[in-house]
């Protein structure tokens, strides 16, 4: 059976350049991550470009998969608890139920004595005084600062996406708009069934919810005993149901839903298959990023089965953060040189990068290879070729981001760029990956172009560092940081042609990567995987779900 072509609808969703405003609206929460931590403009490329081809749908804190149903479950019994039926009423009523759930969870008896099955509940930070003190009765309060607190934040654009939830005004018929917040179909009444019928016994549900006094002690814990995040294995019809969801669309569903269905199983499989080569993936984003570049380089030439094709997006992705935290090594030193080197006439945009690429190129690699600015760029690559062809990319990252110097970003990026695989042998969704760049950033192929270009000119590393100050430093921070004005997020600017520098924190190098966190506690939740005491195994329903996204 051929294998549907859902990645060539990739190739022209990156062909398009895309504004913020076009942004779908669930990937908004990421923003509060990107602005202001972002100044090369590289982190975005990910995250408004990358991810949403990826793994559509799921933001990088929503992250706990028993939500998704305790949120269906809400809007369902939403109507029967309060007078009026509003937006605001609705705020309140799923506020105060995220702090009562999440006591319920924070002192789970199963799970709240470890640390990862703690992350991720909604009201944690609120609920710090009433752990600490374990009433006999929990006073009612408000998980979250924010209108529609966690679910607002982190869940309901998902749930949006996943066909779950008909946001307040969407239209439901000709004559009718959603009042509020309302289940969207059938299946979603089916979800909410699902967790109705794990709490449908409980005090909580039966007397509490909604409700103002306060919560006996006993009664979360009856709460927590039925319907904690962490029992979904008690709940097999619930967990199925969840797994349908993010894994397949309804047979109602336009095309595009469709499309991110099988991007979002696809990419729980590859995660799965990641977990089967390195166990160590599902806590270490490290092992993660490692394994998804090896599955990536190792796919056979002619296969272009969709196993192939999405390994070798993830691969390109992972490539991608390599690229990202060894510039991003490169800009913290610029500006550190900047900031501490001014010579008292003030830099001049030439004299400053002369002076990056005489001062930053000279030094010895973590790798013991002594330079100067002097050396030529192509007998270095070589040398770290030679030195390092047995070592891993992430090894030779962990040890550039230890060092924080410029040989040793140097010596990454050029190894990085030899160890690319041939585009044309790679199945076409590693070149689509690759090939998405940013607003005011080159994506991985077409750095690795211009550096190959670059390298033509047989600069010495003086010339080459200076090249990468100007094109993938100055040049983009000052567009990005333009772009956030009124906030001042400059780490240097012109001022009457003189380049100034202000102190700036360091970088983020590439320890952010997206949707990692998400992904791992999503399948560990739906059991796709355990924690079995020596590390992490695909369990049977995870290999199934492999089965089921790589059948083709
Ligand atoms: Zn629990």
């Amino acid at each position: 059976m051929q294998a549907p072509d859902l990645w060539g609808m990739v190739a022209a969703m990156a062909a398009t350049p895309r504004t913020e405003a076009a942004i779908p609206a669930w990937i908004e929460s990421d923003l509060l991550v990107a602005i202001g931590r972002d100044p090369l403009g590289l982190d975005a490329i990910a995250t408004y470009r990358i991810m949403p081809e990826l793994l559509p749908g799921i933001l990088q804190l929503s992250r706990r998969a028993r939500y998704f149903s305790f949120f269906a479950y809400l809007l369902s019994v939403f109507r029967s608890h309060v007078d009026q039926p509003t937006m605001r009423t609705l705020d309140q009523f799923i506020r105060r139920a995220e702090y009562e759930y999440g006591y319920a969870v924070l002192t789970c008896e199963r799970c709240s004595d470890d640390a990862s099955w703690r992350t991720g509940v909604l009201g944690e930070v609120r609920l710090r005084p009433a752990r600490r003190d374990r009433p006999a009765a929990l006073k009612r309060g408000l998980s979250v600062d924010t209108t529609l607190g966690g679910y607002g934040l982190f869940y309901r654009s998902p749930l949006q996406a996943l066909n779950v939830v008909a946001t307040e005004d969407t239209p439901l018929d000709e004559t009718h708009r959603a009042p509020h917040d309302v289940l969207a179909n059938s299946r979603a009444r089916e979800l909410a069934a699902h967790f109705a019928a794990a709490v449908g016994g409980t005090e909580w549900a039966g007397r509490y919810l909604g409700g103002d006094d306060p919560v006996p002690a006993r009664t979360l814990k009856e709460l927590a005993d039925a319907a904690c995040l962490c029992r979904l294995d008690d709940a097999k019809e619930e967990r199925e149901a969840l797994i349908a969801l993010f894994t397949t669309a309804t047979t109602e569903a336009p095309p595009a839903q469709r499309l991110d269905s099988s991007r979002r199983l696809q990419g729980l499989a590859h995660f799965l298959e990641i977990i089967g080569r390195a166990p160590a993936a599902t806590t270490s984003i490290y092992a993660w990023r490692q394994a998804m570049w090896e599955a990536a380089v190792a796919l056979g030439l002619d296969d272009h089965s969709t196993r192939a094709r999405t390994s070798a997006a993830w691969g390109a992705f992972a490539a991608r953060e390599v690229q990202t935290a060894a510039v991003g090594i490169i800009f913290d030193a610029a500006c550190g040189l900047g900031k501490s080197k001014r010579p008292p006439e003030g830099w001049r945009y030439r004299t400053f990068l002369a002076a990056a690429g005489d001062a930053l190129s000279a030094g010895t690699t973590c790798t013991g290879i002594k330079i100067t600015a002097g050396d030529k760029t192509r007998a270095f690559a070589g040398r770290t070729a030679q030195v390092n062809s047995n070592r891993p990319l992430e090894w030779l990252l962990g040890q550039a981001k230890e060092s924080r110097l410029v040989p040793d970003a140097l010596s990454l990026l050029l190894e990085l760029c030899r160890r690319l695989p041939d585009a044309a042998s790679m199945p076409p969704e590693w070149r689509q990956v690759a090939s998405i760049d940013g607003e005011h950033q080159d994506g991985l192929l077409h750095f690795a172009d211009h550096l190959s270009a670059h390298l033509e000119t047989d600069p010495t590393l003086g010339q080459t560092v200076s090249w990468l100050v100007r094109r993938y430093v100055l040049s983009p921070h000052e567009q990005v940081a333009m772009s956030k004005l009124p906030r001042h997020t400059f780490r240097f600017r012109y001022d009457a042609g003189e380049l100034v520098f202000y102190q700036s924190p360091p970088t983020d190098l590439g320890d952010g990567i997206l949707r990692h966190e998400p992904l791992s506690l999503i399948t560990r939740d739906l059991g796709l995987w355990r924690d079995d005491g020596k590390g992490a195994v695909v369990t049977a329903r995870g290999r199934l779900l492999i089965r089921e996204a790589f059948a083709t």
